[in-house]
């Protein structure tokens, strides 16, 4: 863009330029609509995460030979919903902000396997397409038990396909293991984000990681390009795949059992607020998703981007997606959150979901660092930069009395509401590398 067109933008979008000027901004989304209304824009319905339900259902059995951490829960990869009173208050006190309601984490940090969100997605598209080659092929029948991949046979059988991927470290993680262990043939492709133990754990699984010096984009488009010269090759498509979505979208439906068997209550008096850190969007986008067909209206999804890379935020706010990037308004898309260091944001996940996300915002680096200081000090949790950037959320639905006003909340509904944070990476994160993260949270 040149700066006519900047300017022109910034005339019709006021908010671009605070984005330009890496502001820290807060942004409700004044066009949302009711579930019912919105549905019919994201093209998928509950048939299509039922649909993955089963699919991952069938690779329990199979889940927990192969990855025997998974057993505790019977194949299915799923984290802990915890209550953290202690972080609450300790934010509280940091921010002089009091939260409405109760503060909860979900672990996603701590999935099984590769040790963030990616877990979910991730895994759940090269299952699919592991069984659709065997489906094919005849060696397999849905109402087999899935362990039987677990065999010579099936790892030959997988070795003559290839799998490649673009990631910026914690999606190529999951592909890579994931695919690694089924034995297909599998290629991640690294942006300079990716941090170098991820790379390192990729390599030490036998997966092939190549290495660019540029973002997540150049990555993803090296990796669809050296895809295309390999007609036994199938590229994970981060940015366009419903597959990857759609794996993501099953938290929603056990989010409501967990919440169920905790008692708490989700419905108009007791609204739900789910803050999701955002990169390319599949992740959060999908999660919202699946939020929104278990909780209908009643849960609140708010987006948290980094100020250097608030790609969905640019996307959505000016109904660009897509065609428009961070580096498009001169921003760099330089940030110490890897897992959200995206320029670009799906265009997919920002049609389909705009009308059913209720906010977005941004943080620095450093705030993120704090948040991260901060959990680890009051609950003695470790996680990753980009995990933290949920944090904030609680603290500012709390101070902008603009949110409660556009959703007509009374002083009650605030009270009974419950924010769940979702803590998106860092169960994996070596020790060395975590101290160096909570160094940077004292500085
Ligand atoms: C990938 C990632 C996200 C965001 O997911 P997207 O699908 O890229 O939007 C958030 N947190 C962590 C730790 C991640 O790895």
């Amino acid at each position: 863009m040149n700066s006519d067109q900047i300017k022109h933008l910034i005339t019709q979008y006021p908010i671009v330029k605070d984005l330009i000027e890496l502001k820290k901004t807060v942004w409700f989304n004044s066009q949302f609509t009711t579930l019912d209304e919105g549905l019919p824009y994201v093209g998928l319905t509950q048939n299509d995460i039922d649909d993955a339900r089963d699919r991952l259902a069938r690779f329990a059995p199979y889940l927990m030979t192969v990855f025997p951490e998974t057993t505790v829960t019977d194949g299915i990869i799923e984290s802990e919903l915890i209550a953290i009173p202690n972080m609450q208050h300790a934010v509280e006190a940091h921010f002089g902000q009091d939260i409405y309601g109760k503060l909860w984490l979900k672990k996603d940090s701590h999935l099984p396997i590769s040790g963030s969100i990616k877990a979910r997605g991730g895994i759940y598209e090269v299952l699919y397409h592991a069984e659709k080659l065997a489906l094919q092929a005849g060696l397999l029948t849905v109402d087999d038990d899935y362990s039987k991949l677990n065999s010579p046979e099936f790892k030959t059988f997988f070795s003559q396909y290839s799998i490649a991927v673009g990631s910026t470290g914690n999606l190529g993680l999951s592909i890579g293991i994931m695919s690694a262990k089924l034995g297909l043939d599998v290629t991640v492709h690294m942006s300079a984000d990716a941090r170098q133990w991820k790379k390192d754990k990729l390599r030490s699984h036998g997966v092939t990681v190549i290495e660019y010096d540029q973002d997540y984009g150049v990555a993803v488009q090296e990796g669809r390009k050296a895809a295309l010269e390999n007609p036994n090759c199938f590229f994970i498509d981060d940015e366009n795949s419903q597959n990857l979505f759609l794996g993501y979208s099953v938290a929603g439906e056990r989010l409501k059992k967990q919440l169920e068997q905790k008692n708490i209550t989700v419905d108009h008096d007791h609204p739900l607020f789910v803050y999701l850190p955002c990169g390319v969007g599949g992740g959060p986008g999908g999660v919202a998703f699946g939020l929104k067909m278990a909780f209908g209206d009643h849960v609140h999804c708010i987006f948290a981007e980094p100020t250097h890379s608030p790609c969905m935020l640019l996307g959505v706010a000016t109904g660009l997606h897509d065609e428009i990037s961070v580096q498009d308004i001169g921003i760099d898309n330089i940030t110490a959150a890897d897992g959200l260091a995206v320029g670009r944001a799906s265009g997919f996940v920002g049609r389909a979901m705009e009308r059913l996300l209720d906010g977005f915002y941004t943080l620095d680096d450093q705030t993120m660092y704090t948040l991260l200081g901060i959990l680890h000090q009051s609950e003695h949790l470790k996680l990753e930069p980009s995990a933290l950037a949920g944090m904030l959320g609680p603290i500012l639905i709390s101070q902008h009395k603009a949110y409660a006003a556009l959703h007509q909340f009374t002083e009650q509904q605030l009270e009974n509401a419950n924010h769940i944070v979702w803590g998106t990476g860092g169960g994996m994160v070596p020790t060395e590398e975590m101290e160096n993260y909570l160094k940077k949270a004292l500085a």
